[in-house]
């Protein structure tokens, strides 16, 4: 089968997909992310949703929504920050994209006392002006691969070969639309198409051109790029993507291009290092906050996330943010210095 079916079956699959029989967060998980690592990441994202929600003129109501939730925390963190402006909380309708039964779950445990929605995918969320978050959700959507031989392409495949899974090229074919977006790759080259991910930017670049409001995507990965990103993680390790499918967490690098251009007309910002644009949202400031009067400890503990969050040797320059907005709108805060 193709890698695109594989890893949307690994994670997807309605009874053993990875994201459906678990939560994989945390530190007795598979990973961590960075609203798990501290409050102030949600905190300064709180800022930005309450900036732009001023600048698009403070409608009310109007849809706040996250695809990909996790366990919640981004938007516990994002209420509580956003929530101090006057109007806000009770304008804002929440609501949280998610296909796995048990981090519905844990949503709703973590966002007890506030009113919250659930939708299966991006198409169900209600009309009206919107701004979206989406942290790490683009890179666990599935992705083609092909590598070059000149002047065809051949898409990579997972096949049973003596019993076990392995990977194969399929047959030589044209592929006019992956030579298209990789005009001048030499030979041997493997280049990664993400059909859903730019699926969800038309879908939503065509909403906010049309009915206002904003996104903002933070994923790792670049602007542009070739290769072969696949990669699986358990219990924070690098596993052999075939092993252990449906046990393992499987991700693609963000083509940041790629989103871009198919949000159009939406206008799109970015992308930005997360080092940099955390640092513009103030979260060094936010960081001194917390850490004012508190045990050596626990200071130590909030210096290390924050170098953790902004580091370029750390999460700083591998996470780039994204933003979208109707062409109209000023630009939003953390994209330009
Ligand atoms: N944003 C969270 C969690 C990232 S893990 C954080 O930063 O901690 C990826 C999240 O996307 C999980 O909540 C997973 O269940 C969800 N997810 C994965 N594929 C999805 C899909 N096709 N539709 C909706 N949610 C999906």
């Amino acid at each position: 089968m193709p890698l695109i079916e594989y890893m949307g079956l690994c994670l997807g699959h309605p009874e053993h997909g990875y994201y459906i029989t678990r939560d994989p967060l945390g530190a007795a998980g598979d990973f961590i992310t960075a609203p798990e690592i501290s409050q102030m990441f949600g905190e300064v994202i709180g800022a930005w949703v309450a900036q732009v929600w001023h600048d698009i003129g403070a409608p009310a109501p109007f849809v706040l929504a996250e695809l990909g939730p996790g366990r919640g925390t981004l938007m516990r963190d994002v209420l509580r920050a956003a929530g101090r402006l006057p109007g806000f909380a009770a304008a804002a309708g929440i609501w949280l994209v998610e296909t796995s039964p048990a981090l519905q779950q844990r949503q709703a445990e973590t966002l007890t006392n506030t009113a919250v929605h659930w939708a299966d995918d991006a198409s169900a969320l209600p009309p009206g002006p919107m701004i979206l978050l989406a942290n790490e959700f683009l890179d666990a959507l599935p992705i083609r691969q092909f590598q070059r031989t000149d002047p065809v392409w051949r898409e990579r495949q997972v096949a049973l070969t003596g019993g076990k899974l392995g990977f194969v090229w399929g047959p030589p074919r044209a592929q006019p639309e992956v030579a298209a977006r990789f005009p001048e790759v030499a030979d041997g080259t493997i280049v990664e198409l993400a059909a859903p991910a730019e699926a969800v930017a038309a879908r939503l670049g065509a909403r906010i051109a049309a009915q206002g409001g904003a996104a903002l995507f933070i994923d790792y990965g670049a602007w542009d790029g070739t290769g072969d990103t696949l990669q699986a993680v358990a219990a924070h390790r690098h596993v052999d993507p075939l092993t252990t499918p449906g046990a393992a967490d499987l991700t693609a690098h963000v083509r940041f291009r790629a989103l871009a251009e198919a949000a159009r007309p939406a206008r799109a910002h970015g992308c930005v290092a997360q080092g940099v644009f955390l640092e513009r949202l103030g979260i060094t400031e936010r960081a001194r906050r917390l850490a004012r009067g508190q045990s050596p400890e626990l200071a130590a503990n909030i210096a290390g996330a924050h170098r953790r969050l902004t580091h370029p040797a750390e999460m700083g320059n591998l996470f780039q943010v994204l933003a979208l907005t109707r062409e109209d709108a000023p630009v939003p805060p953390g994209f330009a210095p």
